[in-house]
């Protein structure tokens, strides 16, 4: 039975997991670097252990010091949150042979779904529509001029080991190609140390749409539908919304049984997500990601689900707590990730802040680590908030984002808040049609 989980993560999501676990009456144990020591996850934690200096590679990815401060804590489990070490089949390995649970699907899972040319092939086998492209990586410029010319031009070159947007080249005619593979070739070594690369067909005005699984070891699978995170910028999803507005309830079913099915044909366990991208009614599946997602709230506030809780209980050979007829769609759920960025520059904005006011009242859920006095570090990401807002419809859904929005303050650091205001008085926004490209669109960088 876990008792006791150690939280390898930081930020509003440490305090998420550390929120499921005393609601379940488990200990926590929060890790800290030395630039995290005032963090609300390390106050409210049940222990916390300092695992190293400020940069990530010398705390939060040090694998064996997050296992020494679990065997030191007496944690039984540990749960990785997203990024760092979440999607590292290495660390889930090394937790397992610690004797300690990994809250999180097997290594394999991990190992396959991370390389996006073999996650692409298991999809395929599982009866998973892909985007079109080069079957496996690319070999020589001569195949990839060949698979190009097969699907059309333009064509999107991604790294095998991608993620986080980078390592992706569009190539729009046979001339730019050799370029694109070249360099998508070197970002990706850089980034991510493989430089193999793949194929695909560019989609014009796809939807982002993404589909919630969640599986134990007794053999069963549940979808919570999908999400639509198709505003993005740079590929970075900037707001979240489920259910998608482009779908509709056949569509909606259909994509989450194949979903269904092809997760428990992979034996899989854990939360996981299937990103597809959506046009013309056709879903392409992009990637899977075996972890939770930034974007999880949404779908707990249209399914009344705790997506970790479930985490927790299947990690720990439980059931999951209902099944997929049991699984409801309650009204629309709207998620805005607010940022310490510049609204127009989205440089970053590290520093103190200096006031907080939280907006409340029905249906509003705020998701973030912050407080009045807290200094936000520069060595991590910038997320310092997600407001999650539910309505009985989207309209009303909208009306309450609006409202809430006007409420929240953050005084003292730059934030993205303006942003958001004003991305829910476009009128594309409110009517729910927009694509991945809308956004950078918007903003003028299209
Ligand atoms: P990453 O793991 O780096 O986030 P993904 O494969 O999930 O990469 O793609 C991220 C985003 O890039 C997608 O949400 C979409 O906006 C865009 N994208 C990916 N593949 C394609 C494609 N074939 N055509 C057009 N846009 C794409």
């Amino acid at each position: 039975m876990i008792k006791k989980v150690l939280i390898a993560n930081r930020g509003e999501i440490a305090l998420r997991v550390h929120r499921a676990c005393k609601e379940m009456g488990i200990a926590t144990v929060a890790i800290h670097s030395e630039a995290d020591r005032d963090a609300m996850a390390v106050r409210l934690a049940d222990e916390s252990v300092c695992i190293g200096p400020a940069p990530s590679a010398q705390s939060y990815l040090k694998k064996s010091q997050i296992i020494a401060a679990a065997e030191i804590t007496g944690a039984d489990a540990i749960h990785p949150g997203y990024g760092f070490l979440s999607e590292n089949a290495k660390f889930a390995e090394m937790v397992e042979a610690h004797g300690l649970i990994f809250i999180g699907p097997t290594a394999e899972h991990i190992r396959t779904m991370g390389d996006k040319i073999a996650a692409k092939q298991a999809m395929i086998a599982n009866g998973v529509p892909v985007v079109p492209g080069s079957d496996g990586g690319i070999t020589s410029i001569d195949q990839a001029k060949k698979v190009a010319r097969d699907i059309g031009y333009p064509v999107l070159i991604k790294a095998a080991a991608g993620g986080g947007g980078r390592g992706m080249k569009v190539a729009e005619d046979e001339d730019a190609l050799e370029t694109a593979i070249k360099t998508a070739k070197t970002e990706s070594k850089a980034a991510f140390g493989d430089d193999a690369v793949y194929l695909e067909k560019y989609l014009g005005k796809p939807r982002h749409i993404e589909v919630q699984i969640i599986a134990d070891t007794h053999g069963n699978v549940c979808h919570l539908w999908e999400r639509d995170c198709s505003l993005q910028r740079r590929h970075q999803k900037v707001l979240e919304e489920a259910p998608s507005p482009a779908l509709t309830d056949e569509q909606r079913n259909e994509i989450g049984d194949i979903v269904a099915k092809a997760v428990q044909k992979m034996g899989y366990r854990g939360a996981g997500t299937m990103e597809f991208l959506c046009e013309n009614g056709q879903f392409y599946f992009i990637e899977m990601n075996t972890r939770l997602q930034v974007e999880h709230p949404v779908t707990e506030m249209i399914t009344g689900i705790d997506l970790v809780r479930e985490q927790i209980r299947v990690a720990d050979g439980k059931k999951l707590s209902f099944s997929q007829d049991e699984v409801l769609l309650v009204g629309h759920a709207i998620e805005c990730r607010i940022n310490a960025e510049h609204a127009e520059t989205f440089v970053p904005s590290p520093g103190t802040i200096t006031d907080f006011h939280a907006p409340g009242g029905p249906d509003v859920r705020l998701d973030s680590a912050v407080y009045s006095g807290y200094r936000i570090p520069p060595h991590y990401d910038s997320l310092i908030a997600k407001l999650i807002v539910h309505g009985r419809s989207r309209k009303e859904c909208v009306m309450r984002l609006r409202r809430a929005l006007d409420e929240m303050v953050v005084g003292g650091v730059d934030t993205t808040l303006d942003l958001h205001r004003k991305l829910v008085e476009a009128e594309d926004v409110v009517d729910g049609n927009y694509d991945i490209h809308w956004l950078e669109r918007y903003l003028g960088l299209k």
